[in-house]
């Protein structure tokens, strides 16, 4: 008799979520991807690193973040009832600083003195540069020079915050090179560093460590919806780039009859290059060292996407989703387009005083279509981030006036 809950059977010890995930990696870097993986199986399962952790997250990051009932957009809607979880109120304005912290607590558990990690938007550099300074770590990040130009607020934070942003000049100079240049780094000292992956992606363990991270917020997500209304939610929606937030919040219901829908980005179009949802378009293959679904050009490599929000903006997709998904068809792959997304940060900001970050308005998006569907029915929303990184970039491309 399988007497465990879904989270402690999957992954499988080699990184396998059925056909999904494992480590496909160079030798040397699957040495280092074992150490941690062991690290991780000793180290994280202690009570000092539980408590620990436990500490850091009310006490640094302001855990639990509330659940909130978003009453007017609800009755704007007309039909079910909206709930968010209030992730853009965690320290930083995000979720990623909950595996940011794990992952940091780990590192410097395990005895290394820096902190490696590549980025796009600058999210999750800016969420390991304040996770390295709480420790005490060196922290580099490798950005490209293109995404260093395009988001300079997130660059100055990275700096003030004590880490050292290196720039990657070659190729398309973007996240993609960010990549190479931060894992060559990484394998130049792999005893003193510690390579700190943004989501539930990349090779065994940083899908299983992510996902473990993350899921505090489906717990404290379930136990307070409960509290709140004496039942469970009907559905819960979470926008899915890597999918860590989704991952995050999904954790808790899994073993539970609830709808889970992973909404990703469709872009401004259907065709290959205009949208990043690789679950709805994509076929299973490789990608930074993982089996997946993925988003291809004709001759294998990773396809350009779009979205409009650059944290979704991913031609890959976690290997558990694909799992939960494709194979065992727990999870529902939803969408939102751009044009949604930009919808639902307008009707967020004006009926609950709540500037939600693009990427977490595409989950709002979906909900508020399922909304209309499901009268009587309730709808948990991980609202992922705040949206203070994308307003000059809405107010600029998509003003105020054209959606009274
Ligand atoms: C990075 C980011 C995402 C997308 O990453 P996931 O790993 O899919 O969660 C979503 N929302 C916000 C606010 C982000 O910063």
């Amino acid at each position: 008799m399988q007497i465990k809950p879904y989270l402690r059977q999957q992954p499988s010890p080699e990184g396998y979520f059925g056909a999904y995930g494992g480590s496909q990696v160079p030798p040397d870097l699957a040495a280092e991807m074992d150490r941690i993986y062991h690290a991780y199986l000793t180290i994280a399962n202690t009570h000092d690193f539980i408590a620990k952790l436990r500490d850091i997250r009310t006490h640094f990051q302001g855990r639990p973040t509330p659940v909130y009932y978003a009453r007017r957009l609800s009755e704007a809607v007309g039909g079910g009832r909206l709930y968010l979880k209030r992730e853009d109120l965690n320290h930083t304005g995000a979720h990623k600083l909950n595996h940011c912290m794990g992952e940091a607590l780990l590192a410097s558990s395990m005895g290394k003195k820096k902190l490696i990690a590549e980025t796009g938007a600058g999210q999750h550099g800016v969420a390991l540069a304040t996770a390295a300074a709480y420790f005490g770590l060196d922290c580099e990040i490798h950005m490209g020079e293109v995404d260093i130009a395009k988001e300079h607020p997130n660059v100055i934070r990275m700096e003030i915050l004590g880490a050292k942003v290196i720039p990657v000049s070659f190729g398309q100079r973007t996240l993609k090179e960010a990549v190479d240049s931060a894992f060559a780094a990484y394998l130049e000292d792999p005893v003193q560093s510690f390579y700190a992956i943004g989501s539930v992606v990349g090779p065994h363990p940083f899908p299983l460590m992510v996902r473990d991270f993350q899921a505090v917020v489906g717990f404290e997500a379930r136990e307070q919806f409960e509290q709140m209304t004496g039942w469970l939610p009907d559905h819960v929606v979470a926008c899915v780039g890597g999918g860590s937030n989704a991952m995050g919040i999904f954790s808790a219901f899994i073993d539970d009859a609830v709808e889970l829908w992973g909404v990703e980005p469709l872009g401004r179009g259907t065709k290959l290059g205009e949208h990043a949802a690789s679950l709805a378009y994509g076929h299973p293959g490789l990608i930074h060292g993982f089996k997946t679904y993925v988003l291809e050009d004709s001759d294998g490599s990773p396809a350009a996407v779009h979205s409009v929000a650059s944290g979704l903006d991913y031609p890959g997709v976690g290997p558990e989703h694909a799992f939960l998904n494709k194979t065992l068809g727990r999870t529902q792959a939803a969408g939102a387009t751009d044009d949604e997304a930009i919808r639902a940060f307008y009707q967020l900001s004006r009926l609950e005083g709540i500037i939600p970050a693009l990427e977490s308005a595409h989950a709002v998006a979906y909900a508020l279509k399922l909304a209309k569907e499901k009268p009587y029915e309730s709808i948990l929303v991980n609202l992922s981030g705040r949206g203070d990184k994308d307003i000059d970039y809405v107010y600029e491309n998509f003003p105020p006036e054209q959606y009274a």
